[in-house]
């Protein structure tokens, strides 16, 4: 890596743009006080993206910006490019992951411009970028922001008057350490923006986590209350298949029955109508004439025992009259032809009688036959004799003996009709009877059939009920789990019909069931899961949303642990370094020192120091932060700090305050001059850091430029004869009378005629 060019167009004096080439390692600035030698100074501190206005002697951008002449205009932008030689690709950019990467172009150019209305611009191989890429650029080259490697008119001794912070920064800055502290810095940043992060997803966790826990819960029970449902639907599928076969065989089974129930009654009805039917009309007609044939037979023995009082009188008379005769005298004589007409008057009497059926009829016959008799005794009075009398008597008796045996033979025959016709009537009663008796079983019979179907009728009753129930539950199957219970048709399918009746222990297996589904029922009430399909949506995304920020705290936390890690490893090796670096540039300080002074010692030491320090003191301008802008806490912190220790040969002063300007000069060229040796810039600017020096120090000097010279290119800008015979490049400055910095390439001789 090499210093090209320089190119200066309309900054400060250089108001028409202006070429310096660096080809040579030691190029010298020559020109007369005014000319604008210091411009070109400060405009290689510009565009290396100095900030401090007053390094650039200016109080805004404007003063960088030619401000005219009378004879020329001003100008309304200053700008400045500088180019590299990148031909061994030294320059590293740092990425957005804290990596780095080389840049890739032969030659980098950086240019800086400034604008009238204020407007900054860096501008990197024709691509604006901010002042972070640039001092990352350029500390990757090691040329450190500190400006170390660009010693301006009279700032020689600034590090000796630096403070010891300030003087370790410029030994750090020297050293190449300061990429180390921007990507500390950096890194710190990263680790604050990291904490902070993680702070807000641990607070919005801790804000989701009570929702994600109702969630969860919610999602437990409706997952708690899913699985409710498919029990259910297995138990519902069970109970309606169980169910609908019941319902079924139940149906068939009544169906049967009442039918076997109703043909029977049928039967029995028409068994009850038959034993009604025979009912005999028979047996009416036998008693009736029963009551005839009895009715006969009284009036019969009723004529009987009259013939027998007549009898039994006739004989007391035939006793008296025989008496009678036996004491007096004759006895009527009766005719035989009276006594005849007289018995076939009583025979014909007695015959009517005989012939009639109602005893009322036979009563007034019994009265003519008595009358008869009546007359005949008294004319047997009237005409009598005793003899015939007893004779008529007699006969009469004969008669009614006679008589009384044909009546005797009737009553037998009829009494004898009379008990055929009981025995009859007995039978006839004994068959009724036995039909009586059947006919009363059928009616019981009926009794019992009526009932069954009675049964039947409620036990259909029941079923009825029971289906409307079983109906309902399906409805109410359906609203609780859908379509699918509707299967336990499938099952009713393939389910055997049992055997009919045999259902009781079914009934029980089905209330069990019942009972069962009715407290899933109720448990599912209780979850009451209206949308449980959006809770298990909200669920999940609410919790992708934290398992997310668990992997972002996860990731976080690991990006804090190496952010700490690698903060740590950059201290520890900025640490090392530093110490070594210090060593070495002991050593170099300790060897132009002497040289300088012809002896004597010169040595830095570090020291801790406690500081207190604005929390944001090392916030870079463009990244403010908002939280400590407002109240900046001032913490302490112990920092390390670079104390130079010094002694001239022959002489007891210690303290730097004390040493002369020349003496001060020369330790601090000795030291500026170790610490390029440690760690070589690319370049180093010296702005007249020569002006205090006498011919013999010169010479000095420039021995030290040259041995400087092998390690770093050099832009010395001086007045001295001595050192301009060391460059190998001059360039003269002038200024004419339009104001404008003119810059031409000298010889020597020239060169030292226009310092003049
Ligand atoms: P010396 O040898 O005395 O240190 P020098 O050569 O270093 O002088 P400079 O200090 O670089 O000179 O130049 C200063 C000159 O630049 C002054 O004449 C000043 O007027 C001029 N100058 C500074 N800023 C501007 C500007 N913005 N526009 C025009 N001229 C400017």
């Amino acid at each position: 890596m090499r210093l090209k060019t320089l190119e200066i167009n309309g900054f400060k004096s250089f108001a028409q743009k202006t070429v310096l080439e660096f080809n040579n390692s030691i190029v010298c600035v020559v020109g007369p006080n005014g000319s604008g030698k210091s411009n070109v100074v400060e405009a290689l501190r510009y565009v290396l993206g100095e900030q401090s206005m007053k390094s650039m002697r200016g109080k805004s951008g404007l003063d960088l910006i030619f401000k005219g002449s009378k004879s020329l205009s001003k100008g309304s932008r200053a700008g400045v490019t500088i180019y590299f030689d990148n031909s061994d690709k030294v320059f590293k950019l740092s990425n957005s992951e804290g990596g780095e990467i080389n840049l890739n172009y032969e030659t980098v150019s950086i240019s800086r411009e400034v604008y009238s209305d204020g407007l900054n611009k860096y501008i990197l191989n024709g691509s604006e970028v901010r002042l972070k890429d640039i001092h990352n650029l350029l500390a990757s080259v090691n040329i450190g922001s500190s400006g170390h490697h660009i010693i301006s008119q009279g700032e020689a001794d600034r590090i000796l008057n630096a403070n010891m912070v300030d003087r370790r920064e410029m030994v750090e800055d020297a050293l190449g350490l300061k990429i180390y502290q921007y990507k500390i810095k950096e890194s710190e940043r990263k680790l604050e923006r990291t904490e902070e992060n993680m702070k807000e997803v641990t607070l919005q966790r801790r804000e989701n986590a009570p929702h994600l826990n109702f969630l969860k819960k919610q999602v437990e029970k409706f997952e708690k209350a899913k699985e409710m449902q498919a029990d259910l639907a297995i138990l519902y599928k069970e109970y309606l298949s169980k169910e609908s076969v019941y319902l079924e065989n139940e149906k068939n089974t009544l169906s049967l029955q009442k039918d076997k129930l109703k043909s029977e009654l049928e039967n029995v009805a028409s068994k009850i109508s038959a034993t009604e039917d025979n009912n005999s009309a028979e047996g009416n007609k036998k008693i009736n004439a029963l009551r005839v044939v009895e009715g006969n037979l009284n009036s019969i023995r009723g004529m009987k025992s009259e013939m027998e009082r007549k009898l039994g009188r006739i004989e007391g008379m035939i006793e008296m009259e025989t008496r009678r005769a036996e004491q007096n005298i004759a006895v009527v004589e009766i005719s035989q032809e009276e006594i005849k007409a007289v018995i076939a008057d009583i025979n014909n009497s007695i015959d009517e009688a005989i012939s009639k059926n109602d005893v009322s009829e036979v009563k007034p016959i019994l009265e003519r036959i008595k009358s008869i008799l009546k007359k005949f005794s008294s004319q047997n009075t009237e005409k009598s004799g005793e003899n015939i009398e007893i004779k008529n008597l007699k006969q009469s008796q004969q008669e009614i003996l006679e008589e009384m045996k044909g009546i005797e033979s009737k009553e037998k025959d009829i009494a004898k009709s009379a008990e055929l016709l009981k025995q009859e009537i007995n039978k006839e009663m004994e068959a009724l009877r036995d039909l009586e008796r059947e006919k009363f079983t059928w009616k019981v019979r009926q009794q019992e059939l009526s009932s069954a179907l009675e049964l039947t009728a409620i036990k259909e009753g029941n079923l009825k009920s029971r289906t409307e129930a079983f109906l309902n539950e399906i409805k109410e199957g359906v609203a609780l789990i859908g379509q699918e219970i509707l299967a336990y048709k499938d099952e009713v399918a393939e389910a055997l019909l049992p055997p009919a009746g045999g259902s009781k222990a079914s009934a029980t297996t089905q209330e069990e069931l019942k009972r069962k589904i009715e407290r899933i029922k109720i448990k599912l009430e209780d979850a009451g899961l209206g949308s449980g399909a959006e809770v298990l949506k909200e669920f999940k995304e609410v919790s992708e949303r934290d398992g997310f920020l668990a992997k972002e705290m996860e990731d976080l936390a690991k990006s804090i642990e190496s952010l700490e890690k690698l903060i740590a490893d950059l201290k520890e090796k900025i640490d090392l370094e530093f110490k070594e670096g210090v060593r070495k540039i002991n050593v170099e300080f300790q060897e132009f020192f002497s040289l300088m002074f012809g002896g004597g010692t010169g040595s830095l030491s570090i020291v801790v120091e406690n500081k207190k320090k604005r929390k944001n003191e090392f916030e870079e301008d463009e990244s403010v932060d908002v939280e400590s802008s407002g109240e900046s806490k001032e913490e302490i912190v112990f920092e390390k700090g670079i104390e130079i220790n010094v002694s001239l040969p022959h002489k007891k002063v210690k303290e730097l305050n004390a040493f002369s300007g020349g003496e001060r000069s020369l330790t601090s060229i000795a030291l500026l001059f170790a610490m390029s040796q440690v760690n070589p810039p690319p370049f180093l600017v010296l702005d007249e850091t020569d002006a205090a020096l006498d011919e013999a120090n010169s010479r000095k000097y420039g021995d030290m430029l040259e041995k400087l010279s092998k390690h770093s290119q050099l832009i010395v800008v001086t007045h001295n004869r001595e050192t301009m015979s060391r460059a190998g490049v001059l360039y003269g400055v002038t200024i004419g009378s339009n104001g404008a910095s003119k810059l031409l390439s000298v010889k020597f001789d020239e060169a030292t005629a226009i310092a003049k």
